[in-house]
């Protein structure tokens, strides 16, 4: 028997990956959304949360993806109505409130589920199998796309809590704090700001390893042209680079075959990942990758620069 999932703020990526994963998945069955604009085809849309969880009761789980600004109070309401709730990435604005919606799960017995979809990419874990029991000498993310291309109108990106460049570079910290063995914790930051906004469009961090490998992450989001999403990885036995945000593995320059791990995407793997916690009735809040952005927040030089539009 399929769950019935309400959806929640129907944008990009709730058209591109959710709606598609959740048709295909066995265990769940799109029941509603809540979006304040145009819905999905043939399936009942509410403008308002607190209606469509008085109206519904038949509908045991809400999958968010409104931006982590407003998250706070629809995953609030669901947990209070005694629904299960699946959260985009990041999984809130703060650190704090983040918390305290794990608390409040805990609290009803409901299941809740911080998702880092890039965790999903095909050579994921097959990076992680290969750095395990080695020494890890030197880590480099660079994280290199064009926000005109990426989020086209997407305001609150560049709005406070919208993340600005984090928004793509919390998948690497998400990937990131997936393979290293060891964790590592931000030891110094630059970030740059558009004159115009209030998020910051580049980001270099500087992470301190506890065996002194040299851990850095480079984030800009005015690459035009080839886009990068790397990350290399130097070890005792080799070299490991994870490229194509997690998709493509070569190690020692030879390509790894990954397509045997038979992954069927990152999202039918997270809706999968859902199923098991409402069996299992666990909560999944990794807030690892959150933790380093709002380190770099708290740590990280300013510079201001040119302005920036669309
Ligand atoms: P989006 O295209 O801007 O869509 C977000 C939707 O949320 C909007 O269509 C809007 O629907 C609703 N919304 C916006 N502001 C709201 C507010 N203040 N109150 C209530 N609802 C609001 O954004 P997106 O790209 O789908 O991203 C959403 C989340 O998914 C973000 O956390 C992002 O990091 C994550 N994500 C995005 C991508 C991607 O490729 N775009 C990939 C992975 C993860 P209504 O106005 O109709 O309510």
């Amino acid at each position: 028997m399929a769950w019935k999932i309400a959806l929640a703020g129907i944008g990009k990526i709730a058209r591109d990956q959710h709606v598609p994963s959740i048709s295909a998945s066995a265990d769940f069955e799109l029941a509603a959304t809540v979006t304040r604009h145009e819905g999905v085809d043939d399936i009942e849309n509410y403008t308002d949360i607190d209606a469509m969880l008085e109206a519904r009761p038949d509908i045991e789980v809400v999958s968010l993806c409104l931006p982590p600004v407003p998250r706070f109070e629809y995953a609030a309401a669901a947990i209070k109505a005694g629904r299960h709730v699946m959260l985009e990435k990041p999984p809130g604005a703060t650190l704090a409130e983040c918390h305290a919606l794990e608390t409040m799960a805990r609290e009803a017995g409901v299941s809740i589920f911080a998702t880092w979809h890039s965790r999903e990419a095909a050579s994921v874990e097959a990076a992680r199998s290969w750095l395990a029991g080695k020494t890890l000498k030197s880590l480099k993310i660079t994280w290199l796309e064009d926000v005109r291309r990426w989020h086209p109108g997407q305001a609150w990106i560049w709005e406070p809590g919208g993340l600005g460049v984090f928004d793509p570079g919390i998948n690497a910290l998400s990937i990131l704090t997936r393979i290293l063995q060891t964790p590592v914790h931000l030891a110094s930051a630059t970030l740059k700001f558009p004159e115009n906004r209030q998020t910051p469009i580049t980001a270099d961090l500087v992470f301190r390893h506890p065996d002194k490998a040299s851990v850095s992450a480079s984030f800009d989001w005015r690459k035009e042209g080839d886009q990068y999403w790397n990350i290399e990885a130097e070890t005792d036995h080799g070299t490991m680079v994870l490229s194509a945000g997690g998709a493509d593995l070569s190690i020692n320059g030879s390509p790894v075959d990954t397509s045997g791990v038979a992954l069927e995407g990152e999202y039918p793997n997270l809706y999968k990942r859902m199923a098991e916690l409402l069996k299992t009735g666990e909560i999944d809040m990794d807030l690892s990758p959150m933790v380093h952005v709002a380190d770099a927040f708290l740590l990280g030089k300013r510079e201001i620069v040119e302005p920036f539009d669309e």
